[in-house]
């Protein structure tokens, strides 16, 4: 499709039987741009002008394709788009000003009142909070059964689902749902069917070509891939995305003109990013599983994981992302592992250069009951670690150390004392959790940060 800034010369590269990083670079693109740029310009305005009233009209009555107000999108977006959908297989990509907003987009724009959604229960945890705490305030019921138990989804589905919704793999889990499996389940009911892929990206996992209707990605991780963005996007056809297209521009959920062209930039690199940060995973993994202070490794791309035939026959790669946790140890040693490294940085989120490592029982679960804590799995001596671009062995050099000498840094434990016992209380169940949304079949009666 020309875009309406009138390129001096459209891309007539035929994208059918190009490698990925071919479609990286330049997928979306226009091959002579505005003012002979040769990276895309970033059009920095709210609205767009009209030549005169006769276009206003054409433009109203002919639903011409051109920009009007930068709610309902940019030109650089739109080269986002583009691109996006190319890397997945995709008709159509559809993209928002963060992971979270594309989400709730796609669930507003497909669900009403008395309809249900079902999820299976270790995807994002926002999802899933938007859609028990906010959407059953208008009459939409959520369920949740156990990830990967796809009988008990399809006992769960009942005439009034309208979205089964999944993370592969999931965070901190990293356990892996069988696309094909789950897309028949929402063929043979009538039922669309989501992929939150996030932790996979589009280099690890295609959920279009398994026949999942759509595929959604916090660009803020791998896609965007330098820390430094936020952004989302849905996949899926021109047809389904209709209606969350409409919606988007209402809610004002755009992704702005400088996000967009970062997320571009970021993309030119997509495949040498993410074949190191599947090497750096790995390696992290198996160095971790082989150490005699860790007691279980989380990781997709090892023969002990329980979906690991399924995640090999599906998976280019097994990403940067590892959970793990400390053998014998209790949330203080857990912790001072975390502070003991000096490469990664703590702090959530993943898919950037820079390793990221963070305790889940402290950066997101504080707030939960011990009782909560294991319902969903999440251990005291649990850490999970985002691998960056870094190389392998230094990342795992740092991590032998601060496992094999554990220290505290000075001042720590003097400093720190009310904190110390704030954990302490929420370990040993002194923080209390919150109460239950009505209609979920399956309870999280708390849902984390
Ligand atoms: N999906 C997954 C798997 C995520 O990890 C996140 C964020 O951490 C989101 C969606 C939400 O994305 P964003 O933070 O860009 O809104």
């Amino acid at each position: 499709m020309a875009h309406d800034y009138q390129p001096l010369q459209p891309n007539h590269l035929d994208l059918e039987d190009k490698g990925f990083s071919t479609l990286a670079v330049h997928a979306g693109e226009d091959r002579q741009k505005f003012g002979n740029s040769l990276t895309d310009p970033i059009f920095c305005t709210s609205t767009y002008t009209f030549a005169n009233t006769q276009a206003v009209i054409d433009f109203v009555e002919q639903n011409q394709q051109r920009e009007e107000y930068g709610r309902y999108g940019n030109p650089g977006e739109k080269f986002v788009e583009q691109k996006l959908a190319a890397l997945e297989g995709g008709e159509e990509g559809l993209l928002f000003a963060s992971g979270m907003a594309a989400i709730v987009g796609l669930v507003m724009a497909k669900l009403s009142a008395g309809d249900e959604v079902i999820f299976f229960d270790e995807c994002y945890h926002r999802s899933r909070e938007f859609c028990v705490k906010q959407l059953s305030r208008f009459g939409v019921v959520t369920k949740q059964v156990k990830s990967c138990d796809y009988d008990a989804m399809a006992a769960a589905i009942t005439p009034d689902t309208k979205l089964l919704i999944s993370e592969s793999p999931t965070n901190p889990h990293m356990s892996v749902v069988d696309l094909e499996r789950f897309a028949e389940l929402g063929r043979e009911f009538g039922v669309e069917t989501v992929i939150d892929a996030t932790l996979a990206s589009p280099y690890n996992l295609q959920p279009i070509a398994a026949g999942v209707d759509y595929v959604l990605h916090s660009a803020t991780k791998y896609l965007g891939g330098h820390n430094d963005l936020l952004a989302g996007v849905l996949i899926g056809s021109h047809e389904q995305l209709a209606d969350v297209r409409k919606l988007r521009g209402i809610m004002g959920a755009v992704c702005s003109p400088h996000n967009a062209y970062l997320l571009s930039r970021g993309l030119k690199t997509f495949e040498l990013r993410m074949q190191r940060h599947n090497e750096n995973g790995l390696a992290v993994a198996e160095f971790l599983n082989n150490h005699p202070r860790v007691d279980h490794v989380y990781y997709p791309g090892l023969a002990s994981h329980p979906q690991h035939e399924v995640a090999k026959r599906q998976m280019r790669g097994f990403g940067g992302l590892v959970t793990f946790t400390i053998k014998d140890a209790d949330w203080r040693e857990t912790a001072n592992v975390v502070d003991g490294v000096k490469i990664p940085r703590i702090g959530p989120s993943l898919g950037g250069p820079e390793s990221l490592i963070e305790q889940p029982l402290v950066m997101s679960y504080l707030s939960c009951t011990p009782e909560e804590r294991a319902s969903f799995g999440i251990h005291d001596n649990m850490i999970r670690l985002s691998c960056g671009l870094e190389n392998a062995e230094d990342l795992i050099d740092d991590l032998r150390r601060a496992l094999e000498e554990p220290v505290i840094a000075a001042g720590q434990v003097e400093d720190s004392e009310p904190s110390e016992q704030r954990v302490e209380a929420a370990v040993h169940g002194g923080v209390s959790g919150r109460t239950l949304p009505a209609n979920t079949t399956v309870a999280i009666s708390s849902i984390p940060r």
